[in-house]
């Protein structure tokens, strides 16, 4: 039986309460509870949970199916390069598919990266193959592990969020409309699909990039990395979009890809418990019941798309620059998001303007270095409090923030692209008026954020998901182009393994 449910944060707060709550008011005795949708509902002072769930009194519609795990050591095989979300949902479809993935993979291992990531803090630099996009489980391993997609292929979605269950991520995902994993907790999830696909027949090697394609006539088959050769029927080029060496690549080698539009911006930290009572209309702030509150953010700045990107309630700035000389924040928390801080990219639309394939990586590059430069050439960045930067004033002292590597005074308004800027100033304008509170001197401005999504999109087939050129590619996922986020990406190394093996099976 499902249920429509329009509950207090106090009755809707764990299943046991919801149970609780059936019983009492329905006259429902449920062993057996999935919340197939959960949502909160906090535009009047008093908040209200909304719920669909399902009882079930032989359990038979809560079992999520195995992955069907097969022996594809003797197959045929696909060589995968980058294991983000994209790459490693694809070896796992291959492996359903009968197929055998080889997966290749810059940085290190999930656990070894952490390492690297420490260091950035002590050491004021960032490995560049080690770090918060690049190594095992891509750019989406250390980070929020916000699972919400616009994708509105319900039944992709579920099939990635099962899997993410079937290793060890928390089934309550599958009921919530906001479903996050959290950084703590994704790691182990990641280490649980990698030993899946070893277990299967597959390989896994670390430390091992890219550097091109083996390509006979107009078919790839292969590549090159470490002077080593990986061979393959076909290739899925799943390498994210910080992969920059990898769109100089394939420019330099005349395979067709195409400038793509993105947004920039900055990084806003507030505390935690302002964002929660600004949220929940309540002085006391989230009390004992709620989560941490949740903001976005949208609006057209003269004639530019202006919004709030990637919010992570109770959770930190982190530095995910990829290389020297540059600064590039983001933001993540863990799974309880009971940080002090909750944050949110701020950003503005910026299209291609030049007849250049990469420009807008050159866009990027250009801002990151400026921060760098503002940042006194380390991995401290450039802060600024946020009402100062709306009236254009230098902050003399700065809040307090999560962002590990530490803050330094910079007048943003000043020196980051007006385009930009000032279309950053009106719309923080406008949300203060319309949310009390929100624009403050207790928030702060920290640059820069421009890998929101991938500055170029390589070019392929809309039906068949190949390379428009290049018999047996396969760009997929994030760095592609056609995909924002780890659900999104991980559905379309999934349709390009599926699309992979549709070809192996009829054309090979
Ligand atoms: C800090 C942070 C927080 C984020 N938070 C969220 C969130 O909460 N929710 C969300 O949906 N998204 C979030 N994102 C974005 C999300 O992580 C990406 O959209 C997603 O990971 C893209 O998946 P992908 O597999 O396409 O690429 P990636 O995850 O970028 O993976 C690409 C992989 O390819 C490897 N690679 C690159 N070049 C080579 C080469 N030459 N040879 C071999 N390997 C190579 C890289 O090392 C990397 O592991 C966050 C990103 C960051 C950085």
């Amino acid at each position: 039986m499902e249920y429509t449910l329009k509950l207090t944060p106090e009755q809707a707060y764990n299943e046991q309460s919801i149970r609780r709550y059936l019983q009492e008011e329905k006259g429902v005795r449920s062993t057996t509870l999935w919340v197939k949708r959960r949502s909160i509902d906090a535009r009047q002072r008093q908040v209200w949970v909304n719920l669909t769930v399902e009882t079930d009194p032989d359990g038979s519609v809560f079992r999520v199916e195995d992955f069907k795990e097969k022996d594809v050591s003797g197959a045929k095989s696909v060589v995968i390069v980058g294991a983000g979300p994209a790459g490693l949902f694809a070896a796992l479809r291959l492996i359903e598919r009968g197929l055998r993935p080889v997966v290749v993979e810059r940085g290190k291992d999930v656990h070894e990266r952490k390492k690297d990531i420490a260091r950035i803090r002590p050491e004021q630099s960032v490995n560049p193959e080690s770090n918060y996009s690049f190594g095992e489980g891509g750019a989406g391993a250390y980070s929020d592990g916000k699972l919400y997609t616009r994708s509105k292929k319900r039944g992709n979605v579920e099939s990635v969020l099962r899997l993410f269950v079937q290793h060890g991520a928390s089934p309550a995902i599958l009921s919530d409309a906001h479903p996050h994993i959290g950084t703590d907790r994704l790691p182990r999830v990641i280490e649980n699909i990698r030993e899946r696909i070893r277990r299967s027949g597959g390989e896994v090697h670390f430390q091992t990039k890219a550097e091109s394609l083996i390509i006979k006539g107009d078919r790839v088959e292969g590549i090159v990395a470490g002077g080593h050769e990986y061979e393959g029927e076909a290739v899925i080029l799943a390498t994210g979009h910080s992969a920059r060496d990898v769109y100089r690549y394939l420019h330099e080698s005349g395979i067709e890809i195409e400038a793509k539009g993105l947004a920039v911006g900055v990084r806003l930290e507030h505390p935690a418990q302002l964002i929660d009572s600004i949220m929940y209309h309540s002085r006391e702030g989230r009390g004992r019941w709620l989560p941490a509150a949740e903001y976005a953010m949208v609006d057209q700045v003269d004639g530019r798309g202006v919004y709030s990107f990637c919010m992570c309630p109770g959770g930190f700035v982190v530095p995910a620059a990829t290389g020297p000389e540059q600064i590039v924040v983001n933001g993540m928390s863990p799974s309880g998001r009971n940080g002090r801080w909750s944050n949110s990219g701020m950003v503005v639309e910026v299209a291609p303007t030049a007849d250049d394939p990469l420009c807008m990586m050159r866009y990027q590059e250009e801002l990151e270095r400026l921060c760098w430069l503002q940042g006194n050439r380390k991995q401290t960045a450039p802060a600024q409090r946020m009402a100062d930067f709306v009236n254009g004033r230098l902050s003399t002292d700065l809040n307090e923030s999560s962002y590990a590597p530490g803050l330094v005074a910079s007048p943003l308004h000043f020196w980051m692209p007006k385009e930009i800027s000032e279309r950053l100033r009106e719309a923080f304008r406008l949300w203060g008026r319309r949310y009390r509170g929100f624009l403050t001197n207790d928030a702060t401005v920290i640059g820069v954020e421009t890998r929101t999504s991938a500055p170029v999109r390589i070019l392929r087939d809309r039906e068949l998901l190949r390379h428009v050129r290049l018999v047996g590619l396969y760009p997929a996922g994030e760095g592609a182009g056609y995909a924002g986020g780890i659900v999104s990406a991980a559905v379309d190394g999934q349709r390009c393994a599926d699309a992979a093996a549709e070809y192996i099976i009829n054309e090979r």
